[in-house]
């Protein structure tokens, strides 16, 4: 089990679109050239000390007429590049040499200002900025007053064609939570229990989207025998689409999500699903794929939302989570739908459910805040509640199918 220390900087990337000019695209085009040009006069040094670096950058200066930062920004990034490579070979690991693909320049943060809420990045000094009103962009706009008063640095930017990445740095304060939330991953729901409030998120619409270009791919591979360049770009147009429907889906729920933990001051248990080989609670090899996927990305997200609001986290085997007895520990076996009978104690439950309960139970029992002991029912008293759930109250919420 891992959990986050007490306190942390913490990265936040916001995708803003632009629509340069003739200029604005041409300093792309030349920094990419630069950077290329840098990555083989490095790849090609037998070495490449502050000596060599130096007589490069001088050398490339002498061509440059955009701020030199930039120079240093494409020494900087190409030096690493090669390192990760050239660590793959010590360690005789398959590695292609490398090259660069996409088209971008990374800026530091010592080229950018901001103004009020207006960014500008310095492109030639004096002559050339890029300016952005970040007002313009409602899904900033709630990370503006922070962004003005401190709280939130801009940690630099990248610059494509298209758009603009901004990464926002925040040294984040975990709060000390007063419960703790779990969460259970399905390939139809996502089940949350929040103290006393059950959440169970409706995920089918993952799995049409899913499945949908699932089917489009076979009929456009059909293609391929007579149209392979066609077809490719068919396959990379609707993997995009996919990926963007699904993203867009993940990311709602998590916000969700996180919100529900911040809201009542709760940390997250999250399932530890590295090194689970079988597939969630799916039979089909393409289910378990999709939805091995979804989880893993869902649970990135959620990490990713409350480590910026300062909401822990942490891990727990999820190993037997829907197959153990909450209440008693002994063995369950399925019922009908998806109900779970225990062979001890005679206990009927939803199996989602059960996964929650015994998440919470065992996440809770690890972590730091227990002192009282597992037996403590004020840290734990879900082993009652499965039983009389009705009589004390809990509250299941069914969130409906439409994306949350
Ligand atoms: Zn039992």
């Amino acid at each position: 089990m891992r959990r986050s220390s007490s306190s942390e900087s913490v990265i936040k990337a916001y995708s803003i679109p632009i629509h340069p000019d003739e200029f604005l695209l041409k300093f792309i085009e030349d920094y990419h050239e630069l950077a290329k040009t840098v990555l083989e006069e490095i790849l090609n040094a037998e070495r490449f000390t502050k000596v060599e670096r130096k007589q490069l950058r001088d050398k490339l200066l002498e061509e440059w007429e955009y701020a030199s930062h930039y120079i240093d920004s494409a020494i900087n990034q190409m030096l690493g590049l090669v390192k990760s490579y050239k660590r793959k070979l010590k360690k005789g690991k398959k590695a292609s040499k490398p090259r660069l693909r996409k088209k971008f320049v990374y800026v530091k943060s010592t080229l950018i200002t901001l103004n009020g809420p207006v960014l500008s990045v310095r492109i030639i000094a004096g002559k050339y900025y890029l300016r952005i009103n970040l007002e313009d962009y409602p899904y900033i706009r709630p990370l503006l007053r922070e962004l003005l008063d401190g709280r939130v640095k801009l940690a630099g930017l990248f610059l494509f064609p298209d758009r603009i990445v901004l990464n926002f740095k925040k040294s984040v304060e975990y709060f000390e939570p007063v419960d703790w939330m779990s969460i259970d991953v399905n390939l139809t729901n996502v089940t949350v229990l929040a103290g006393l409030t059950v959440y169970r998120f409706d995920t089918r619409e993952l799995y049409h989207i899913h499945r949908a270009y699932e089917l489009k791919r076979r009929r456009i591979q059909r293609i391929s025998k007579w149209n392979k360049k066609l077809s490719e770009e068919l396959l990379r147009k609707y993997s995009r689409r996919e990926g963007n429907r699904v993203r867009d889906f993940l990311h709602k729920l998590a916000n969700k999500i996180v919100w529900i933990a911040y809201r009542n001051r709760m940390g997250i248990i999250l399932e530890n699903l590295r090194g689970i080989k079988e597939g969630l609670k799916g039979s089909k090899e393409f289910n378990r794929k999709i939805s091995k996927w979804n989880a893993r990305e869902l649970q990135r997200l959620i990490e990713y939302k409350a480590k910026w609001l300062g909401v822990p986290v942490i891990y727990v085997n999820p190993r037997n989570s829907s197959k153990v007895c909450p209440a008693c520990g002994g063995w369950l076996i399925p019922q009908e739908g998806r109900l779970m009978k225990c062979l001890k104690c005679g206990l009927v439950e939803d199996r989602d459910f059960i996964a929650v309960l015994n998440l919470r139970m065992w996440g809770v029992r690890g972590s730091p805040e227990r002192v009282g002991g597992f037996k403590s029912m004020k840290t734990n008293p879900y082993g009652v509640m499965a039983v009389e759930k009705q009589r004390i109250g809990l509250k299941f919420y069914k969130i409906p199918l439409k994306p949350p």
